[in-house]
């Protein structure tokens, strides 16, 4: 019989690695946290609930947090409401922390003013930690992008994954990437260099620069523009960082 294997404390599953438009077939922003007994999401943008149901259904989602109230990053959130409040979730509720106007925000799309299944938690403008579920820590920190948008750690069995969001600089991620195992980093510039009016978002050279401060274990690149190579990318990064860079596909699990 072969040893029993232990399942990894903590698992990151790409479920939408695409962008505010995305290459034919990617889904926005979405990516599935498990430990072995709780699961949650980071950010939902267009497609990623019908995706998720590749993976778990979404019902047996622990919580779900969304970065910022761009719609490539919570815009399925009306879709969830929909499911949770007359399709196969009905009966069931799930916590989205979110900042500050996001809940709001959506609200304008909802007709009657109700949102069944979903109840949604503020983040403390700045910075600040939530427990989610089953030993899962959230910790968030605001970064420049649009106003408020926070990069997220989650810690779990002594693991850590960190995800920058959308940012403008690296710099305002670094002391919540500073010793994590992966990096989940935006590289919407791809290998190409960084604009000169104050930039939104980051490229290669920025996201492995970042990996490289931070000392973190590994770097997984996504939201890069279908404009750029994916594999440029991850070369540029990976030059800049000195350690293992992956680019982030749907559906492939990466052990942290
Ligand atoms: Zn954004």
């Amino acid at each position: 019989m072969p040893p029993m294997q232990e399942p990894a404390p903590l698992v990151l599953t790409p479920i939408g690695v695409g962008t505010a438009y995305s290459r034919p077939g990617d889904v926005q922003s979405c990516y599935l946290v498990r430990t072995p007994g709780a699961a949650i999401v980071l950010d939902m943008g267009a497609g990623s609930l019908n995706r998720l149901q590749q993976e778990i259904a979404p019902e047996a989602l622990d919580a779900i947090v969304i970065s910022h109230g761009h719609p490539d990053h919570c815009i399925d959130l009306l879709a969830l409401r929909v499911y949770f409040g007359f399709g196969p979730g009905r009966g069931h509720e799930v916590t989205v922390y979110a900042p500050e106007g996001v809940a709001e925000r959506l609200m304008g799309f909802v007709g009657d003013g109700r949102w069944p299944g979903v109840a949604f938690v503020t983040l403390d403008r700045g910075e600040g930690s939530v427990e989610l579920a089953d030993g899962m820590t959230l910790s968030h920190r605001e970064v420049p992008h649009l106003p408020p948008t926070n990069a997220l750690r989650v810690d779990a069995g002594g693991r850590s994954l960190v995800f920058s969001a959308d940012t403008g600089t690296a710099d305002a991620v670094l002391p919540l990437a500073a010793g994590s195992d992966v990096l989940l980093c935006e590289c919407s510039f791809g290998a190409d260099p960084m604009p000169d009016d104050p930039a939104l978002h980051l490229n290669a050279t920025a996201a492995g620069e970042l990996a490289r401060r931070a000392k973190a274990g590994k770097l997984v690149l996504t939201h890069v523009y279908p404009e750029y190579d994916r594999e440029d990318a991850r070369a540029a990064a990976a030059q800049a960082f000195g350690g293992e860079v992956v680019i982030a596909r749907q559906g492939e699990a990466v052990p942290v």
